[in-house]
């Protein structure tokens, strides 16, 4: 099992930082900024991180941390891959930005790589992951619409699914406090628990669009859809003449051990959406559909002025070279499986604290039997860098260059974290 790794570079592992020189640490004067300027809508860890190298980043103050959470689940090739980081520099250096009133080469090569990998023979860019779900969504209205069928503008997702922040996909997650104070939210969103078969065809009406599904709820709680429910949706959709929505924000890009989570299932959507490590942190996100419905949204009808920028599709490009390489997938669901190993035999060593150890590839989450976020806090003290996927999961979505080392050493940190001496 060992040595197959995908080394993360080895060189320049330890970047030049200068020692703090003054006794207050140059963390807490960015943190004070920060403070005073930043508006106060995220929950920010207390340290300022100014560099990074594959599984590692450095904070301002020079202490060292061990990165499993990879930009949410979004650095999947490390940070600062070499190829990335000489890739993009040749593109500033040539052109950066036209806008989408031209033509410009790396987003027409990534189109052609992500259409064919996906058999999507259509691709859209914009710039997040909330903007793929909004053309989603736009594109089901508008299908539905030249299809005849106007009455048919609902999109049905997912109880405790995470789709975005914009008003429309804030609507279609599947969590209330997301939604709150933001009333009145925009109409055609409902929601079925889960792998609930049943319920899904209850709720399924002559109003319905589309059905919109994370292959695995990542936000909430990185949880996997049961064996079968993706093809029993799209069996479901094809019945009843509506189209199937994939959500690949979070599973995409190999993220599970396979290009795209729904590849799993042996299923095709009508459209999915991408973003996260589609460029390794750079900002891009991408719709890609059937060229049947892929008419409904002709010229004129959807845009974004940044959507496929040259640098972000640059990068994406070699994100997509890299991450195709049938090497690379099966490093991730071998990691994957490795971590998953050993989460549960952490759980069986410390039964009463964690409930659960579940994922697919390398998006592996931890349930614990209390809420997380102290644990994350000392496990930051601790140079071990995770998240929250809900009030009581610790997420893992490292690089997919990561080594089984830094893996047992995230678990070597959180088991010392859970129990103190
Ligand atoms: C992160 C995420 C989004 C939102 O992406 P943004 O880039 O933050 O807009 C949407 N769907 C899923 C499944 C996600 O994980």
């Amino acid at each position: 099992m060992r040595g197959t790794d995908l080394q993360t570079p080895k060189t320049d592992l330890t970047p030049a930082l200068p020692a703090p020189t003054s006794s207050q640490a140059p963390s807490g004067a960015w943190i004070d900024k920060a403070k005073a300027h930043l508006l106060q809508n995220y929950k920010q860890q207390p340290i300022v991180l100014v560099r990074g190298r594959g599984s590692r980043v450095w904070d301002a103050d020079g202490r060292q941390y061990l990165d499993l959470l990879g930009g949410i689940a979004t650095c999947a090739l490390g940070h600062c891959h070499p190829e990335i980081v000489a890739a993009v520099k040749a593109q500033v250096e040539t052109l950066w930005h036209v806008s989408n009133a031209f033509y410009s080469e790396p987003q027409i090569e990534l189109a052609a790589q992500l259409t064919a990998l996906s058999g999507l023979p259509r691709a859209f860019f914009c710039n997040s992951g909330a903007e793929a779900n909004e053309a989603l969504i736009k594109l089901a209205r508008r299908v539905m619409k030249d299809r005849g069928t106007p009455e048919r503008f609902e999109v049905l997702t997912f109880e405790n699914s995470f789709h975005g922040r914009t008003l429309a996909t804030v609507t279609a997650t599947g969590q209330s406090k997301y939604q709150k104070g933001f009333e009145p939210l925009p109409a055609g969103f409902l929601h079925a628990p889960y792998g609930d078969l049943e319920a899904v065809r209850q709720k399924v009406g002559p109003q319905t669009a589309a059905i919109l599904v994370e292959p695995v709820q990542g936000e909430g709680g990185v949880r996997a859809a049961p064996t079968g429910f993706l093809k029993a949706l799209r069996a479901l959709c094809d019945e009843q003449g509506i189209l199937l929505l994939v959500d690949e924000v979070q599973t995409g890009m190999g993220r599970t051990g396979k290009l795209f989570a729904f590849q799993h299932d042996g299923i095709q959507p009508d459209a999915i959406s991408l973003a996260k490590a589609l460029g390794n942190g750079l900002p891009i996100g991408a719709m890609l559909c059937s060229e049947a419905v892929g008419k409904s949204l002709p010229s004129g009808t959807h845009g974004s002025t940044f959507g496929g920028n040259l640098v972000s599709a640059t990068a994406a490009n070699v994100v997509v070279r890299l991450i195709r390489e049938p090497q690379m997938l099966r490093e991730v669901t071998e990691k994957g499986e490795y971590l998953m190993a050993r989460g549960r035999e952490l759980q069986a060593r410390l039964p009463t604290l964690i409930q659960e150890v579940r994922g697919r590839g390398l998006l592996i989450g931890i349930e614990l039997n209390q809420e997380v976020a102290p644990i994350i806090t000392r496990c930051r003290e601790q140079g071990l860098l995770l998240n929250a996927a809900g009030d009581k999961t610790l997420r893992f979505a490292p690089a997919f260059t990561v080594t089984r080392d830094e893996l047992d050493e995230g678990l070597r940190i959180l088991e010392r974290v859970l129990t103190p001496a």
